[in-house]
């Protein structure tokens, strides 16, 4: 089922159906939550699909990025990663990302107040925003406890 949708994903952008891209959108799809890069990419589609190269997969996730069927993110860790994107869902809102910067755990959180401040520019500025990224950085609720464990040994 899975695999026509992603078909039809592809025709609609006008995209030729192959293998691999199939292949590469699979692997990603299966993993909801997880912010692939595209050696791990190779990695695991190489499991289902051994004949498959290294410069396929980067130049697949190029043209998948381009049209806007899955997203490129970065967590500041030196790794390009993809996630599925959300072109085409009901809504042209995304997911965000909060980085905990000590244990780097990447929460993923839908909500956001930036609507109200893409229509105040709009009021203000006239500028018209088409997208945005959230990307907020900080402790988990875990890491945050033992931040604050280690301040009362300290005091
Ligand atoms: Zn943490
Ligand atoms: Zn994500
Ligand atoms: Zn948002």
């Amino acid at each position: 089922m899975e695999q026509e949708r992603f078909k039809e994903t592809l025709r609609r952008r006008g995209l030729k159906v192959t293998n691999q891209r199939l292949l590469v959108l699979e692997t990603i799809a299966d993993r909801p939550g997880q912010h692939l890069t595209a050696e791990e990419i190779y990695e695991l589609t190489k499991e289902k699909y051994p004949e498959i190269g290294l410069a396929t997969i980067y130049r697949t996730v190029q043209v998948l990025v381009e049209l806007g069927v899955i997203d490129k993110v970065s967590f500041d860790d030196g790794f390009v990663r993809y996630e599925l994107g959300d072109a085409g869902q009901d809504s042209r809102h995304h997911h965000h990302h909060a980085i905990c910067q000590r244990c780097g755990s990447v929460i993923s959180f839908e909500g956001d107040l930036l609507e109200t401040l893409e229509e105040a520019l709009y009021d203000t500025i006239g500028f018209v925003v088409t997208d945005h990224e959230v990307k907020l950085t900080g402790y988990c609720r875990e890491c945050a406890k033992g931040k604050e464990n280690n301040m009362e040994e300290i005091n």
